[in-house]
């Protein structure tokens, strides 16, 4: 017989988590579809009663996203424009009535490397609190999740909030999806783009891409293209002849790796562009 847990105490659920196996529900918007025609096996522990977990907060270091924020919480919460990259990501997650119950925390912990959510949060130097009865650890986004549906989560331990520093959370940023079909589509690749200008030019750049990859990945070489030169067209003509070499796609359902490379240049290209404020067409099918 599997068991059903509810605690609305965190110290409760990280009790349990102490004392036995347990999946983590959220959303469940990954959960229950994975499944398929198959019975749920595993205990549960919903944290759906976890009030505190919920929403968004500034402490004078770090923005801090509770674990149990949704998509559609992210998409109106009023932030800074850095954030810009996170709220069109939360828009372009499923539908409405997905982003309405699934979480960016779950989107991390399912490791998908289609995850909208991760590079997003890649560009924002975003990490991770892990609770467990023990205490707390923090984790870099890039060393929390370590391969294709793998991350560093331990058993006896939940992901509790995600923060953003504040020394992140600067300049201006845009998100680019390209799927087979406008709405409610599995990414083929994904780029997220954050810039800080000064003085008329690029001081800071952070780029990364999604799907191309088993982790989506910062692209250094991009990001170092880009510092020094002035918001224009001329960012396009730097990403397109910038080092791409963290991007290793495979072939699958929806695309070649071949095209996916290309497609990866070009998005990062025009998300460059508007990130920007130099045009570029939001969305692409
Ligand atoms: C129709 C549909 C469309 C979708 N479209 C997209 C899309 O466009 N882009 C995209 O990126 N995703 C998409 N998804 C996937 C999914 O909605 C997202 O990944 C979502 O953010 C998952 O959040 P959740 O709260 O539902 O996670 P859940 O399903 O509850 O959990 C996902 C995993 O994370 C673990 N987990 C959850 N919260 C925690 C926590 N706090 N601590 C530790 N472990 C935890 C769970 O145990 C589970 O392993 C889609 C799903 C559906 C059904």
């Amino acid at each position: 017989m599997i068991r059903y847990a509810k605690p609305t105490v965190l110290d409760d659920a990280l009790g349990l988590l102490a004392g036995g196996s347990w999946r983590i529900l959220a959303g469940a918007t990954d959960i229950y579809p994975a499944l398929g025609s198959r019975p749920l096996r595993e205990d549960i522990l919903d944290i759906n009663g976890l009030a505190e977990l919920r929403g968004v907060a500034e402490t004078p270091v770090h923005w801090v996203i509770g674990a149990r924020t949704t998509w559609a919480d992210i998409a109106r919460h009023p932030l800074p424009a850095a954030f810009r990259v996170l709220q069109e990501a939360a828009l372009e997650v499923g539908s409405r009535q997905i982003q309405n119950v699934a979480t960016v925390a779950g989107n991390l912990c399912n490791a998908s490397p289609a995850a909208d959510g991760v590079p997003a949060l890649l560009v924002l130097d975003a990490e991770v609190e892990l609770r467990s009865a023990d205490g707390v650890r923090r984790l870099p986004v890039e060393k929390f999740i370590l391969g294709n549906r793998r991350t560093a989560l331990l058993p006896s331990e939940m992901l509790t909030a995600i923060r953003v520093p504040k020394r992140a959370a600067t300049g201006r940023s845009a998100f680019f999806k390209l799927g087979a079909r406008r709405y409610l589509v599995i990414s083929i690749a994904m780029a997220a783009v954050r810039l800080v200008a000064e003085h008329g030019r690029i001081v800071q750049a952070a780029v990364a891409v999604g799907s191309c990859s088993a982790v989506a990945a910062r692209l250094r070489g991009v990001e170092a293209a880009l510092c020094g030169l002035e918001p224009g067209a001329a960012l396009a003509e730097a990403v397109r002849s910038a080092p791409m070499d963290e991007l290793s796609p495979i072939d699958d359902v929806r695309a070649t790796a071949a095209y996916r490379l290309e497609a990866a240049r070009e998005i990062v290209a025009r998300a460059v562009l508007l990130a920007a404020g130099a045009g570029g067409r939001r969305a692409a099918a």
